[in-house]
């Protein structure tokens, strides 16, 4: 049977860890801290940080195929790997997607539309590309935003005086602001054949700048649907991907589709899989890693999945009661404001 060695140890290897479980393949967990949710499902916890040059090298001797669970995993420690043992997605999908700038130059330079932007390296830079863009726009720090933070909206007559320090006088990116109706995404995966398999598009609903819900179907034409799919096609192919992927979309009142940002591994908004389709984001993304066939991506039910945030996890009681509903929980000791414990699918009528 094979090994799959998992970088990270959160909530997303967790369930890639019992996903594979379930095909009868083994799971080794890289992770410093102690007690992960990934760990306590996982066979193996190698205890040590991503880019511990000893750990690493006993990942690639015990694994017969590496992936992970975050986009910050360091590129050198994915490169590293990937000298001895096969490292899926590539390492330049972490590469691409680390950086927002470069992010957004890919999925361009790949015919994906996305906001405008341009890189702010200073506070003059900042005042410079605000005016571009008729005095507003959306300032993120191009590294390790994550739920909304190291972000500030600018909208039209607000001074942007001290603007640059206040995300950390770090490497910054203005994006134009995108008037946008709704926001979608859609999860596909593709395997080292070059087989691509989508799921539907899911509407999503942000609570604090974190995912609240994820309900299907999304209220788009199939056109928009398509336009999606075509998209993951594009991003898939163009980084010779293998696993899953996230890309998360603008709905433009007419139909339009902008690409926000693409996250190289399982996503939030693809939890309702699990419970509405018989093969999960978190089985699809282990079979294409593992060199098994991909599985059908159909729905078998509408529904909708809703995470439990910090004190929303003391709705818990109430969830078990309802019918139709699969409650997921991450093994999280302590409820922290903004900590994703687990969440809730609820089957709808269709
Ligand atoms: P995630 O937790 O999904 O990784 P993140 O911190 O990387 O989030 P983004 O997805 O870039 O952040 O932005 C968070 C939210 O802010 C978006 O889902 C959207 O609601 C809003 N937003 C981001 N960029 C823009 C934009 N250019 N125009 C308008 N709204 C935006
Ligand atoms: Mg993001
Ligand atoms: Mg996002």
């Amino acid at each position: 049977a094979k090994t799959i060695g998992i970088i990270g140890g959160g909530q997303l290897g967790r369930m890639l860890a019992m996903a594979a479980a379930r095909l009868g393949l083994k799971t080794i967990i890289l992770e410093p801290q102690a007690d992960c949710p990934a760990a306590q499902v996982a066979n193996t916890h190698l205890k040590a940080a991503y880019d511990d040059a000893q750990a690493l090298a006993e990942l690639a001797s015990l694994c017969d195929v590496v992936t992970y669970e975050f986009e910050n995993v360091p590129v050198d420690a994915a490169l590293t790997l990937s000298r001895s043992v096969a490292v899926f997605p590539p390492p330049r999908a972490l590469d691409v997607s680390q950086d927002r700038l470069t992010e957004k130059q890919f999925l361009n330079d790949n015919g994906i539309t996305t906001a405008p932007f341009r890189a702010v390296d200073d506070q003059a830079g900042l005042e410079a590309a605000l005016a571009d863009f008729g005095g507003e726009g959306v300032l993120k720090t191009r590294r390790f935003g994550y739920d909304g933070k190291g972000q500030r909206v600018y909208r039209k007559g607000e001074s942007a005086e001290g603007g640059f320090a206040a995300l950390g006088s770090v490497p910054l990116i203005l994006e134009g602001f995108i008037p946008f109706e709704r926001e979608i995404s859609v999860i596909a995966a593709r395997s080292e054949s070059g087989e691509i398999a989508c799921y539907d598009p899911a509407e999503n609903v942000h609570r604090d700048g974190i995912l609240h819900t994820s309900t299907l179907p999304a209220r788009i034409t199939t056109e928009t649907a398509e336009a999606a799919r075509a998209a993951a096609r594009k991003l898939l192919t163009g980084l010779n991907y293998v696993g899953v992927v996230g890309i998360e979309f603008f709905l433009m009142a007419d139909g339009a589709l902008v690409a926000n940002e693409m996250a190289p591994r399982v996503h939030n908004s693809g939890h309702w899989t699990e419970a509405a389709c018989v093969i999960s984001q978190f089985e699809q993304h282990i079979r294409a890693v593992a060199g098994l066939p991909l599985g059908a991506t159909a729905r078998h039910s509408d529904c909708i999945m809703t995470n439990l945030i910090g004190a929303d996890v003391d709705a818990l009681p109430a969830w078990l009661t309802k019918d139709n509903v699969l409650v997921h929980l991450y093994g999280k000791a302590e409820a922290r404001p903004g900590r994703k414990m687990g969440h809730v699918t609820e089957l709808l009528k269709r």
